[in-house]
């Protein structure tokens, strides 16, 4: 089964200047950064310590690395090309990022959260629930 980044509020809060206005879940891709965010992951503008949202074109700093049961590569290249085109984004690019996505998510186990420091991706530590 092909691994996947989606949209999580897990671990929200571990840095000061977290946000997710992503919804819960949603497809998300590595976005590349304006200037000020390719100077500092912690810019005002956000974009170089975040994901984007496929759906919502919101910006999360957290990312979960999941399976998602059925969901096909045609089906991932698919939703990136109609998100490109909504963005503005050259939709032919879809194809290149989609694989790009594929092989970056190959690297990590399923259930990881991520963040990102421009073009450098750490594992977050999820704290075990209470009890
Ligand atoms: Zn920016």
């Amino acid at each position: 089964m092909m691994k996947l980044l989606v949209a999580t509020s897990k671990t929200q809060g571990a840095r000061e200047n977290d946000f997710n206005h992503c919804v819960e879940g949603e497809l998300i891709w590595i976005a590349p950064c304006c200037d000020e965010g390719d100077t500092s992951p912690d810019s005002a503008c956000g974009c170089g310590r975040s994901f984007c949202g496929l759906n919502s074109h919101e910006g999360t700093t957290t990312a979960l690395v999941a399976e998602l049961p059925g969901f096909t590569y045609s089906d991932y290249a698919e939703a990136m090309r109609s998100s490109l085109a909504a963005q503005g984004w050259p939709p032919e690019a879809a194809d290149e990022v989609a694989r790009g996505l594929v092989a970056f998510t190959t690297g990590w186990e399923v259930g990881t959260v991520l963040e990102r420091r421009c073009d450098w991706f750490a594992e977050r530590l999820v704290p075990a629930p209470p009890g």
